[in-house]
């Protein structure tokens, strides 16, 4: 029987080993995927620190692109109903069934009571090869798995996630023709965020967030105008040049909030303009505590709405795939590093430190377990 390698993470800042485990003949309406790439997203790093909820020992991976090994007896579709054969190139995550209590009924698809694999979340001794950080991906839950066919290279097709992310932020909160947006965040949730606002039909686009290399990027995505956040360390004076860079220093008609910190809440808040401005949080997926907050200036004066989103829709992936294949954004340089299974630890320590890898700012790190991808 073939075998094959994963890394394994035995406890919450725990230590990853490589283990080898045999390869699953496909059961009848399952596919396995030979991996392609595998991105490490903040998701992961939380999950790694005991923030997130996973089953471990864990294979963590859950933005997966691979190539299609073998397909179980029945053969099977993608998403968009497209019949899949050996040696295509699909994109891969869980997703809900659309059909139990929680799914219809309840309309809270995340609670869904048919996801009891959850790829990147589950454990060799539930599911083997359930996670992307290793050489194959077994795609053993037909009901709650989401897969679609892309023609996109790996390094821009293992995007597929934060990018859905970032399309379903926009859908919550689409600007008008014309309009202001500001990004608050420079990581790739913000950058895509930026592009796909800007795709939409945002005239002007600001974002703010660091370092350099990052504000860089974030002009190839359409950014107008950077606010450095290294060099304006006051968050008023940051309030101010955003507001300078707004035409008639009116604020924002859409803020996206894209940095993953509460603290961060208030200021994003005070970008927006005077009278039916939106402000959007995308990048909180975790708990990071409350923060001051003064609804009747800061909400109430203003007419303004406070959105939430967290994950994506379906939906949101298939435009993702679509965004990707159209070649609209440049998404050929967000994959900074490509590591093998042997350094996901390291890609870790990066993304809960200072995002240094390699003596390089990290963009996107992707794990390339069989080897480098174009
Ligand atoms: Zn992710
Ligand atoms: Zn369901």
């Amino acid at each position: 029987m073939a075998t094959g390698r994963a890394a394994v993470l035995d406890q919450p800042m725990g230590t990853f080993s490589i283990e080898t485990f045999n390869v699953p003949d496909p059961a009848s309406g399952t596919v396995l995927l030979r991996q392609e790439l595998a991105g490490c997203c903040a998701t992961d790093a939380h999950t790694y620190l005991g923030m997130w909820k996973a089953e471990f020992p864990v294979i963590m991976g859950h933005e997966n692109v691979g190539v299609i090994e073998a397909i179980g007896s029945g053969g099977a579709l993608d998403f968009n109903g497209r019949e899949l054969h050996v040696g295509d190139r699909v994109i891969a995550r869980s997703t809900y069934c659309g059909t139990c209590y929680e799914c219809r009924g309840a309309r809270q698809p995340r609670n869904c009571r048919n996801r009891k694999v959850q790829y990147g979340f589950s454990s060799p001794t539930t599911a083997l090869f359930s996670g992307g950080y290793g050489e194959y991906l077994y795609l053993s839950s037909p009901m709650t798995t989401f897969m679609l066919k892309i023609d996109a290279p790996p390094s821009v097709a293992v995007l597929h996630e934060p990018l859905a992310v970032a399309a379903h932020a926009v859908r919550k909160a689409q600007p008008r023709l014309g309009s202001t947006v500001v990004v608050q965040g420079s990581g790739a949730i913000g950058l895509f965020t930026l592009g796909l606002a800007r795709q939409a039909g945002a005239a002007r686009a600001i974002v703010v967030g660091g370092p350099a290399e990052r504000l860089e990027l974030a002009q190839a995505f359409g950014a107008d105008a950077v606010v450095n956040i290294d060099e304006l360390r006051d968050p008023e004076e940051r309030v101010r040049a955003v507001l300078d860079e707004t035409p008639g220093r009116l604020g924002a008609d859409v803020v996206y909030g894209c940095v993953g910190k509460s603290a961060a809440w208030s200021e994003g808040i005070d970008y927006l303009r005077d009278g039916d401005g939106r402000f959007l949080e995308v990048g909180l997926a975790g708990d990071d505590g409350e923060v001051g907050f003064n609804p009747a200036t800061q909400l109430v004066a203003k007419n303004a709405s406070f959105i939430g989103a967290l994950g994506m829709a379906d939906e949101d992936s298939v435009a993702a795939v679509a965004m990707m294949e159209n070649k609209r954004l440049p998404l050929e340089h967000m994959v900074s590093h490509q590591l093998p299974l042997e350094r996901v630890g390291e890609a870790m320590e990066a993304l809960n430190g200072t995002y240094l890898l390699d003596g390089r700012t990290a963009f996107k790190i992707a794990i390339a377990p069989n080897g480098q991808m174009p």
